[in-house]
Formats: structure tokens, C-alpha cells, sequence
């Protein structure tokens, strides 16, 4: 057994910039606040620093996980045993192009999607309006290819750049990122750096009105506020998976602290005390009842970060 914070010390020397935290917490960085310590926490300052992580972590064979704002993963209770690479200094918007009709964004993976709605209609920028109201990253609303109300943020990207676990840094085009529902269709081990997206001119009043339209259906429809990590289980081909829920009698079903939303079915919330585990307990009951009540069986949105399988 390494001892990872000397191994880590002695390699990184001076040359890494930003904050690393040993047995940091996993709940502390998850929407639904379970999740128990990762061995190492790296949140570098600047892309040569999470180059030398990614490295370090390589050369080691230590297992990395990309945590952006944790809203759509589930932390095991026992922790990670690994290294959890978070992107939060990674928050810049840059216009790289504007005419009388449409501008062109530079947006780093760790900005936060609402930042960056507010900044866009602040500025007067169309076309990111439908994903009021959603927690999270650009970059972990990349890979989960978020959306709502039919449109998915795979509409506004023109590129990605990413870096993999061997430190090469490239450029993706739009046409070359198999995007489907909820899903970038990158490869597992490339991080999102950043994006570039294109948005229409527009008055800033119709996009705040907008905006503030989409989060009231929103509001009236999810738990919003409610500690969750998103919808649990995708939306079956021509049918949703809240209805079936609701249909196969899940509303308020519970496992310890987590409950079936009685707001949205396909929400499982933390009532308080709740654990990862009962998160999973409660799962595959909602999947057996639908199975048993439908035929269907329902496959899971929600990702698991690292090894989400119980003890
Ligand atoms: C109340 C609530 C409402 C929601 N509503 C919606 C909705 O309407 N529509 C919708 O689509 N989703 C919704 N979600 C789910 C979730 O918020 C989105 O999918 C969100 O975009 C996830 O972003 P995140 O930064 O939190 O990603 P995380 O949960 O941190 O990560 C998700 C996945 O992306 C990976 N990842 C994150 N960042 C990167 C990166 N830079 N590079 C590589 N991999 C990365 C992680 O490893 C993980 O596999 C909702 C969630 C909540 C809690």
C-alpha cells in the first residue's frame, strides 16, 4: 500500500498549482450528500497542473474519477478509492466571435451551467434557455448530453476540447461527438477542458422571460430544491419513466432516507439520513415494481461514481 499524499508530494514538487485534499468527503461535493472519502481530491488551478494529476495518476495505475458539480452521479458510501478530479477553476467564458446575429463562446467545463445562462442573458445570447433550472457544469452537462423540453446542449456545440489519462490535449469537432440521449458518447477516459458553442443575438428581456418561464414549468413539475441527483432512470423509447413509476405505485416508497418524489416520480430524494446504498436499495425496488406492473425494465440515468457496488 502507497502512502499517496508522500507519493503525491514528492512528484508534484512545486509544479502543481491548486488545492489536493486526502480522504476529502464525497457527500460534501453531491447533490443527493451521500458519499463517503476519496483518497485523493485535486482541484488544480490550471491545465498544466491537472496534466501532471492525470500523469501521476497514470503512471501509479490509480483509478481517476471527473467530478463536476456532482449532480447526476451517486458517491459510494465507502468512498473512491482513487483520485476524484474536479474542474472548478475552470470558469471562463470568452466571446470568440460576434456579429449582428450570432456570437461564438469559448466556456471552460467547470463553469456553472446557470452562471453561465445568467451571463448569456445578461449579454443578450439566445439558445441555451431550455436548461433553466438545471444544476451542474458545462462539462459534466457535456458528457450527460443534459436537455429538457426537446432541446439538449449537443444543439448550441460547435467543438470540445479534451485531454486524456495519457496528457494529449485535442480538439473535437460536433460532428465527431456521437451525442444521444443523456450521453456525449466520448470515450471514458477523456476529460472535457472546454467548449465551444454558438448562440444567437437576441433582446435580453425575451431571453429572461424565457428563462423564467422554463424554471416555472420546471419548478412546478420537479423537486427542485429537494437534495436528488437528477432524474434516476432514463425515459424508455415512446414512453417516461415518471409515469411508469407513478403507475407501477412508487410515489413515497422508501428505503431509509431516500424517498420516491411524490412531486416527480423518476426523482429519488435524501429526506435527511439518507445513504448511497438505500439510494440503490430503493432503485432496483422501483425497478422490480415496474417490471412486475409494466414489462419494462428500466435502465438507470444516474452514473455511479467509481465502484458503486456495496460492500
Ligand atoms: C434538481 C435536478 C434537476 C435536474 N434536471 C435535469 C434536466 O432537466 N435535464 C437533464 O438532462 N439533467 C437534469 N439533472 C441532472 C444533472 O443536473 C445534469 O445532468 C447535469 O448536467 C450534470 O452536471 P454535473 O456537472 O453535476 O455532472 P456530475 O454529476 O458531476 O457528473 C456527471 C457525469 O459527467 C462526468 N463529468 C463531469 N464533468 C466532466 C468533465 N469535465 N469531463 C469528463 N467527464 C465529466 C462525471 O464523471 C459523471 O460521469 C437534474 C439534476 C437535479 C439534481
Amino acid at each position: 500500500m502507497i502512502d499517496l499524499k508522500k507519493e503525491f508530494e514528492k512528484e508534484m514538487g512545486n509544479d502543481f498549482m491548486g488545492e489536493v485534499l486526502f480522504g476529502e468527503i464525497l457527500s460534501k461535493h453531491s447533490g443527493l450528500a451521500t458519499g463517503g472519502p476519496a483518497d485523493i481530491f485535486v482541484n488544480p488551478s490550471d491545465a498544466m497542473s491537472l496534466k501532471k494529476c492525470i500523469m501521476f495518476a497514470s503512471g501509479k495505475r490509480i483509478p481517476v474519477e471527473i467530478l463536476g458539480g456532482g449532480t447526476n452521479v451517486l458517491m459510494n458510501d465507502r468512498g473512491f478509492r482513487g483520485m476524484v478530479i474536479t474542474l472548478k477553476n475552470f470558469n471562463m467564458i470568452k466571446v470568440i466571435n460576434e456579429t449582428s446575429e450570432k456570437v461564438e463562446l469559448f466556456v471552460e467545463a467547470g463553469m456553472p451551467l446557470q452562471r453561465l445562462l445568467n451571463r448569456c442573458a445578461e449579454k443578450g445570447y439566445k439558445g441555451l434557455e431550455c436548461l433553466a433550472g438545471i444544476p451542474g457544469t458545462v462539462g459534466g452537462a457535456i458528457i450527460c448530453n443534459s436537455g429538457s423540453f426537446g432541446q439538449e446542449i449537443k444543439d448550441v456545440i460547435d467543438s470540445v476540447v479534451v485531454i486524456s489519462m495519457s496528457g494529449m490535449i485535442k480538439k473535437i469537432d460536433r460532428i465527431n461527438i456521437p451525442f444521444t440521449y443523456r450521453a456525449s458518447g466520448l470515450d471514458k477516459g477523456l476529460i472535457v477542458l472546454s467548449a465551444n458553442i454558438t448562440l444567437e443575438r437576441a433582446d435580453p428581456q425575451e431571453i429572461r422571460r424565457s428563462i423564467s418561464d422554463y424554471l416555472a414549468r420546471k419548478k412546478a413539475a420537479q423537486p427542485i430544491g429537494a437534495r436528488s441527483a437528477g432524474c434516476v432512470f432514463r425515459n424508455p423509447d415512446g414512453d417516461y419513466a415518471g409515469r411508469l413509476i407513478e403507475e407501477a405505485g412508487c410515489k413515497g416508497l422508501k428505503v431509509g432516507g431516500m424517498e420516491v418524489s411524490s412531486v416527480h416520480a423518476n426523482y429519488i430524494v435524501n429526506t435527511g439520513d439518507g445513504t448511497s446504498d438505500d439510494f440503490i436499495d430503493l432503485m432496483k425496488k422501483v425497478e422490480q415494481k415496474v417490471l412486475d406492473s409494466a414489462g419494462i425494465r428500466l435502465e438507470p440515468e444516474v452514473r455511479i461514481l467509481g465502484d458503486g457496488t456495496k460492500k
